[in-house]
């Protein structure tokens, strides 16, 4: 009965002298090998226990019809050594699964490595003998090991899911599992088969099994994206890049974010027109690679779900060209999630197999399975008649097979199951506080499933490899994650999946398809580049996280959690300081005014609003440029005045554009961008009085402008923030114009410098307290200083508008704006305060390339609505095109 194989198998309690060795490692596939030769060149005593009787992991298991690798063979290979790199050729694109079993027995005899390995042996239980500092693995066969480090190299989907449909038991047909199937091979010509199931493993086998059965019978789900492999000999574009320079094609895809050499795509949706987007979309489809087409298309493809839905419709689209009845290619169309959300898959023939007289399509979503009886399978409304029964219904995945050894008893008798109840906690999917020296390979919270694995694999173990060399050398005998690094990088995963759509889709990366598992994103999402950059940092900070123990040796424990920044703040700030910029400070005023205006002309324009008006309105000495940002909903709609950034220095009213057009679009609201004069040429106070200037011109002309009659509302950001918390004091002090509300983002509020933001952030985070001194000496004499009109904590705060004031964790300006909502709220004004968590100054303006801004601009964008009196609902629904 097939659901042996799922089942846990019963451990034999192992009596006699346990095996001792320096490191133990669970599995022989990919990881496995690997492993084994780096250690065992290392000069560690080693054994592997691997459940079946040959190497290969995943690939010795899965045998069905039609498996194949998803990734081109060529990127998912060994790349530690480049002899075997020229003793192994690829025959093929996607090399099918004997190959690569092949290649897999290959590596293992060129490095001896199954000399290393117990076959046929499964590891039931591992406990840590907090004494002797070591783990003692029972086995259901041989001797115990007693290891000082234990590895599972486990693999992510190895685990099978149980059927959960009843009566399995009572079918007299054969029943087969694809993650199972039968070395022997299986004959299925002339039977009426059921595939259930249509992920990869079902999409990869339903073409070969139609080929050979009288009838097929697929039971869908959920309709999954499948994407053509077009398949053949190693395509000639990607091998001559390897071939050019494969030192350089392997360290690309080592640094790239899937594993896989293709650079970072930047052009986003919206700046390319239908066309464009068509082409790029045949290329990619006749490309016949997933990672190109979930990567190269647009950049906003993966993170914005009006990127995704173009991409979605294009799919759809080639799936009604190929299945000709327009029911069965409805129902093959996925609709509830986000493309690349679920793991798309790649296929030979799969939607074209539909078309074939003797293959039928069961929309479980319309008739669920009821039940598995003697001869077949009966859904709601009908029953079939089988011969043999094939489930391709996927893994527990990346927790499934790690928890199978049960239990993996830590420090204090705690077991690893029980530690995860609530779903895995681990320090980079490689660790698990109070889980001494135990490491897991591609685990839970590592890019694992979301990369290229042969790239992940060689990742991790190197970097675990090198770590244990280190601790040798230095005399440590324990290694163990702290539990504030974990929780930090808890947060952290949470902040990447934030980033990506994986959390709108029921997966096996997020435990939604096994019922009763926890559910969270599983897979580390932000990156194979990014996390590796993450592992050399802990190592360059002194092993930051780590306790490290030894007894000849004082311990030590650097504790702290490795990224405190959001996940798209942390990149743009690596490529600022890539960049090697001079201090803005050191250019001059011009030359610091010039060089903005070079850098915003390489940053996309933001995305289209409803139109755009340059003018000018009069100041107190002369004209004064604006623009405006009108939205494309039917007006007419409140106005905003709105400053830039910039130090009272830099900017203009088109420099902050993209935050300007995202925001009219959230906010349904006009934006009016002021140009006030810049210091040095226009010192204090004219910042402030252009500010007020304007806004009174704009209150007095709203309906020439096309506003909404009523109040108009200010915002304004860094100095710009400071303009507009004066304009707000000037307004009520004057006589008006009567201001509706206040959006102040990361506003300079006072003229101390001694708040702790100021010491904290001085450096690193591109608004510098350098910068910040520079642009208060060119603005403001020290004697005018403490003036309300540039330190507007110190004024009169009583009978101000409405405010939003936005501060950023690490920004210099952070506590003065904190101070600023205090005090509003003290003076008795509504105030709201957002303190954006692991943001710095330019987070929420960076509309383009912080992602993580977007939740703080929709609640700006609903302040503002509340403000003036719209209700807090998003003002413009994200539109999707429409099929
Ligand atoms: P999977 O993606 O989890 O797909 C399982 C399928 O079975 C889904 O369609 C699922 O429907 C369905 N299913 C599960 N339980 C069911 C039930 N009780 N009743 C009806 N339908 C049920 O599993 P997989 O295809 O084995 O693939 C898993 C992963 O392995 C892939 O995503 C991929 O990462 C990897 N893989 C890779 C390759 C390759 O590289 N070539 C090949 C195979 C697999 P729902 O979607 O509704 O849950």
């Amino acid at each position: 009965m097939p659901e042996a194989m799922v089942a846990a198998r019963a451990s034999e309690a192992t009596n006699g002298t346990a095996q001792q060795v320096d490191v133990a490692v669970v599995g022989a596939g990919f990881a496995g090998l690997y492993l084994l030769h780096r250690l065992a060149k290392a000069g560690f005593t080693t054994v592997a226990l691997e459940e079946a009787d040959d190497v290969g992991g995943t690939w010795y298991w899965n045998r069905y019809p039609g498996a194949r690798c998803d990734i081109q063979t060529i990127d998912y290979s060994y790349t530690f050594d480049p002899e075997l790199e020229r003793a192994w050729q690829w025959s093929e694109k996607y090399a099918t699964q004997p190959e690569i079993l092949r290649y897999l027995g290959f590596v293992a005899d060129r490095y001896d490595l199954r000399r290393h390995i117990r076959f046929g042996t499964k590891v039931s239980a591992a406990t840590w003998d907090e004494a002797a500092e070591r783990w003692l693995l029972t086995t259901d066969n041989g001797a115990a090991v007693s290891c000082r480090y234990y590895i599972m190299a486990t693999g992510c989907l190895s685990s099978p899911k149980p059927p959960e449909i009843d009566g399995v038991k009572d079918f007299n047909g054969e029943v087969y599992f694809t993650s199972r199937w039968p070395h022997e091979g299986v004959d299925l010509a002339g039977k009426r088969v059921a595939v259930i199931g249509t992920g990869s493993s079902g999409i990869q086998s339903i073409p070969m099994i139609a080929e050979q059965a009288a009838h097929l019978t697929v039971f869908q789900r959920t309709p999954n994206f499948a994407l053509p492999a077009h398949n053949g000999p190693r395509p000639n574009d990607r091998l001559s890049l390897l071939d050019g320079d494969r030192a350089g094609y392997r360290e690309q895809a080592r640094w790239s974010m899937t594993g896989v050499p293709y650079p970072q795509q930047t052009a986003v949706s919206w700046q390319l027109s239908d066309a464009e987007r068509r082409e790029r979309f045949e290329q990619a489809w006749a490309a016949g690679d997933l990672v190109h087409v979930l990567t190269q298309l647009w950049a906003d493809q993966g993170v914005d779900v009006d990127g995704n839905a173009l991409v979605s419709k294009l799919i759809h689209e080639k799936i009604r060209a190929v299945v000709k009845d327009p029911d069965t290619a409805e129902a093959l169309t996925p609709r509830d999630h986000p493309f690349g959300a679920k793991r798309p898959c790649l296929d030979t023939n799969y939607y074209a197999t539909y078309n074939r007289p003797n293959v039928t399509l069961v929309n479980l979503r319309q008739e669920p399975i009821k039940e598995i009886t003697t001869s077949g399978i009966t859904t709601d409304k009908r029953s079939f008649d089988l011969d043999v029964i094939v489930f391709a219904t996927g893994f527990d995945a990346m927790t499934g097979a790690i928890k199978a050894v049960h239990p993996i008893t830590g420090r204090h008798g705690k077991s690893l199951s029980d530690v995860w109840s609530h779903g895995p906690q681990t320090y980079l999917g490689l660790t698990v506080a109070e889980f001494p020296n135990l490491f897991m390979i591609t685990g839970p919270g590592s890019p694992s499933v979301l990369s290229n694995m042969a790239v992940s694999i060689e990742q991790h173990i190197d970097w675990v490899v090198d770590r244990l060399i280190a601790l040798r050398e230095a005399g440590f005998t324990t290694i163990e994650a702290t539990e504030t690094a974990q929780a930090g990088w808890a947060q952290h995963m949470a902040d990447c999946a934030t980033v990506t759509l994986h959390r709108l889709a029921n997966t096996w990366y997020t435990g939604a398809n096994v019922p009763g598992k926890a559910q969270g994103v599983m897979p580390y999402t932000g990156g194979v580049g990014p996390y590796r950059s993450i592992c050399n940092e802990i190592v360059s900070r002194g092993m930051l996280g780590f306790r490290l123990t030894g007894p000849d040796v004082a311990e030590q424990c650097n504790d702290g959690e490795v990224v405190r920044l959001q996940p798209d703040v942390r990149l743009v700030l690596g490529m600022l300081a890539d960049m090697n910029l001079p201090p803005i400070e050191s250019l001059g005023a011009q030359g610091a005014r010039d060089f903005l205006d070079e850098f915003n002309k390489g940053r996309p324009a933001g995305r289209p609003v409803g139109e755009i008006v340059d003018g000018t309105l009069p100041g107190n000495d002369g004209p004064l440029p604006y623009r405006l940002y009108r939205p494309a909903t039917p007006g007419p709609h409140p106005i905003v005045v709105y400053f830039h950034g910039g130090g009272w220095v830099l900017g203009d009213e088109q420099s902050d554009d993209p935050f300007c057009r995202d925001m009219c679009r959230r906010s349904g609201m006009i934006f009016v961008s002021v140009g006030y004069r810049h210091a040095p040429w226009h010192r204090f106070p004219t910042a402030a009085e252009d500010g007020f200037a304007a806004t009174r011109w704009i209150a007095e002309h709203v309906a020439e402008l096309g506003g909404a009659p009523g109040p108009v509302l200010v915002a304004g950001w860094s100095a710009g923030g400071n303009i507009a918390a004066v304009t707000c004091q000037l307004a009520r002090d004057r006589g008006g114009p009567e201001i509706a509300g206040q959006l102040l983002l990361n506003p300079v509020t006072d003229c101390a410098f001694d708040r702790p933001s100021y010491a904290d952030n001085a450096t690193g985070y591109f608004l510098t307290r350098s910068l910040m001194y520079w642009f208060w000496d060119l603005y403001c004499s020290p004697g005018d200083r403490t003036d309300p009109r540039v330190s507007p904590l110190r004024g009169k705060l009583e009978g101000l508008p409405p405010a939003f004031v936005v501060t950023s964790e690490f920004d210099p300006l952070r506590d003065e704006g904190i101070a600023y909502a205090e005090a509003l709220a003290a003076a008795g004004v509504p105030v709201e305060q957002l303190n954006a968590r692991g943001h710095f100054h330019c987070s929420f303006t960076m509309v383009d390339v912080i992602i993580t801004g977007v939740s703080g601009r929709v609640r700006m964008a609903e302040a503002l609505r509340r403000f003036a009196g719209l209700g807090d609902e998003a003002a413009v629904p994200i539109a999707v095109a429409a099929e």
